[in-house]
């Protein structure tokens, strides 16, 4: 069984487009800009034997204010740009009341169940409660960027707190099993 890395999307590995202290997706593909160090950070873990796993909410689509389309096009340019083993979405939005909208641990449950990951040696990774939340639930470690949004913080308290992802890998190297 393999040790992985599930990184949130936006806020995590590309910049979310900020509105009234609180983090959006990137419209486009052409929008999408990787945060300084991801690349890098993303390099160290592949090296170091882990799997890396995108589990990302995109509620715009339920909401009719975005394409699947066009999610699919600006995952396929983060594809490009990062060695990532999948990309996992979640389409939905609250009323669906679905087992994969982080906080819920289903995109992560399935992946791990795909791929041959271990939860227990695994880690998750995100800028939101949702994140930290469905990390904890699926059985991973968590990591929080915490970037001071005006909503509400995680309910599990998160195994570290940094400001970017490139801030956690020393952690994250240093502490899995
Ligand atoms: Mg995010
Ligand atoms: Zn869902």
């Amino acid at each position: 069984m393999s040790k992985a890395v599930f990184l949130d999307r936006d806020g995590t590995l590309n910049a979310a487009v900020i509105r009234d202290e609180r983090p959006y997706p990137p419209a486009t593909p052409g929008e999408l800009e990787l945060i300084d160090g991801v690349a890098d950070a993303c390099a160290e873990l592949t090296g170091a034997g882990f799997k890396l796993v995108c589990i990302t909410n995109q509620p715009d689509i339920a909401r009719g204010t975005q394409e699947r389309a066009t999610v699919d096009a600006i995952n396929a340019r983060l594809l490009e740009l990062l060695a990532l083993d999948e990309i996992v979405v979640c389409p939905h939005d609250d009323a669906d009341d679905c087992p994969c909208r982080k906080p819920r641990p289903g995109m992560i449950l399935d992946s791990a169940e795909r791929l041959g990951i271990d939860l227990a040696r695994s880690v998750t990774v995100g800028d939101r409660w949702r994140d930290v939340d469905a990390g904890h639930g699926a059985g991973t470690r968590t990591v929080f960027i915490d970037r001071g949004y005006a909503e509400q913080q995680p309910a599990a308290q998160p195994d570290l707190t940094v400001s970017d992802l490139k801030e956690s890998i020393p952690w994250i190297l240093a502490s899995t099993l």
